[in-house]
């Protein structure tokens, strides 16, 4: 009797152990699934705010957009930027990411969406936030080289009597643009003081006597008339070009392109003062000394524009 007693207990006792095991054992399980389950809340709350802010910048994009062409509203979201690392195109007034481009692969060359480049930023830049005013009335604007990203700012806009016009105009067709004159810039064919604002953005250093050129662009300027010019600079006072450069392979060197004649430096102002033009130079920091906002256009000092007045 007393051994079966025991054994019963015995029995017993090791029913128990098990069972406790056994639950340390899940016990042990479940606190493992609740630290992976609280793992997983914590990357869905993070991916949860990552998308909410691209639906921020979505919903902005939306918002610019529909304003897409109306030049006189800057599309600047300089004060929202404290925190972020948003970028932002001023030419087609979205928000975007700058891509490396150029003979150099430079860093935050091309807009991603409208394939403006730093130039053309700097320039919409400084168009719009310093010479605005210019289309409060109609006006005539010479266009040379046109640059797809900027012809479609213009060639539907009423206030703007437009004139793109190049040395080729054959290559523009298979852009889905059209020239308005074939006009060579050292003679160009138009009358005195016919125009309240001249584009010339990376053009004068293909042209072969640039200071026939500037002369002509003085010229068909109106008294009071703008001239926006940029050029690739060497970083150097002295404009580089001589005779003996005289292959592509040559000019690709020393010129930085096979069909440049020259290298400019900042000489070129003088040069544009010489034919008479009052020059004021612009680089970004001329906008805003804030670097963020510098970064949110992808712009950097080493871009520079040159504004000419008659
Ligand atoms: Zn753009």
């Amino acid at each position: 009797m007393i051994k079966d007693k025991i054994l019963s207990k015995s029995n017993q006792f090791n029913y128990y152990k098990d069972n406790y095991f056994r639950l340390l054992e899940e016990n042990k399980k479940i606190k493992e699934d609740l630290k992976k389950t609280k793992k997983n809340h914590n990357k869905l709350k993070k991916n949860n705010a990552r998308l909410k802010k691209q639906n921020d910048i979505l919903e902005k994009d939306n918002i610019v957009k529909n304003n897409d062409f109306d030049l006189l509203k800057p599309y600047v979201l300089e004060s929202s930027i404290e925190n972020s690392d948003l970028k932002f195109c001023p030419v087609c007034g979205r928000p975007t990411e700058f891509v490396p481009a150029g003979i150099t692969k430079r860093k935050n060359a091309l807009c991603n969406k409208c394939k403006a480049f730093e130039r053309h930023r700097l320039f919409f830049l400084v168009l719009l936030k310093k010479y605005n005013h210019i289309f409060n009335k109609n006006i005539k604007l010479l266009h040379f080289a046109p640059e797809k990203v900027l012809y479609n700012k213009f060639i539907n806009n009423e206030s703007v009597d437009y004139y793109p016009v190049d040395i080729d105009p054959e290559n523009f067709a298979k852009k889905n643009m059209t020239i308005r004159d074939k006009v060579n810039m050292e003679e160009i064919p138009y009358e005195d003081n016919k125009f309240d604002l001249i584009i010339n953005v990376h053009v004068l250093e293909h042209v072969h006597d640039d200071m026939k050129a500037m002369h002509e662009i003085y010229r068909v300027l109106k008294k009071g008339g703008i001239c926006f010019v940029s050029v690739p600079l060497s970083g150097n006072y002295e404009t580089l070009q001589k005779p003996e450069y005289n292959t592509p392979e040559l000019r690709l060197k020393h010129y930085l392109q096979e069909d440049h004649v020259r290298l400019y430096g900042y000489d070129i102002k003088d040069k544009l003062e010489s034919v008479g033009f009052e020059v004021k130079q612009y680089n970004i920091d001329s906008l805003t000394s804030e670097e963020k906002v510098w970064e949110l256009y992808g712009l950097h000092n080493g871009f520079v524009l040159f504004v000419c007045e008659k």
